[in-house]
C-alpha cells in the first residue's frame, strides 16, 4: 500500500503507524496503515475535517434512527404519521 498525497496541501504523506483490527465481523483481521501529512498543522486541519464529517454522519444516522423509532411507536399506537 503506498501513500497518497495530502488532500489539503498535496504533499506526499508520511507513514505514521500500522495496526491490525481483529474485531472484524468475519474474523478476518484487517491491517490498517495510517499516513499523515508531514505538515503537523495541516494534518490537524485534515483531522478536524474528518472528525466533523464523522460527527455529521453519526448525527444523521441518529436522527434517522429516532424517526424510525417514532414511526414504529406511532404505528403501534395507531397514529398515522406523515
Ligand atoms: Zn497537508
Amino acid at each position: 500500500m503506498s501513500s497518497t498525497p495530502c488532500i489539503r496541501c498535496g504533499k506526499d504523506r508520511v507513514f505514521l503507524k500500522k495496526w491490525t483490527d481483529k474485531a472484524a465481523e468475519r474474523g478476518t483481521p484487517i491491517t490498517y496503515e495510517l499516513y499523515v501529512c508531514p505538515d503537523k498543522d495541516c494534518q490537524k486541519v485534515v483531522d478536524a475535517k474528518f472528525e466533523e464529517m464523522r460527527e455529521k454522519k453519526a448525527f444523521a444516522a441518529a436522527k434517522k434512527e429516532a424517526k424510525t423509532e417514532a414511526t414504529k411507536l406511532a404505528a403501534k399506537a395507531g397514529i398515522k404519521t406523515a
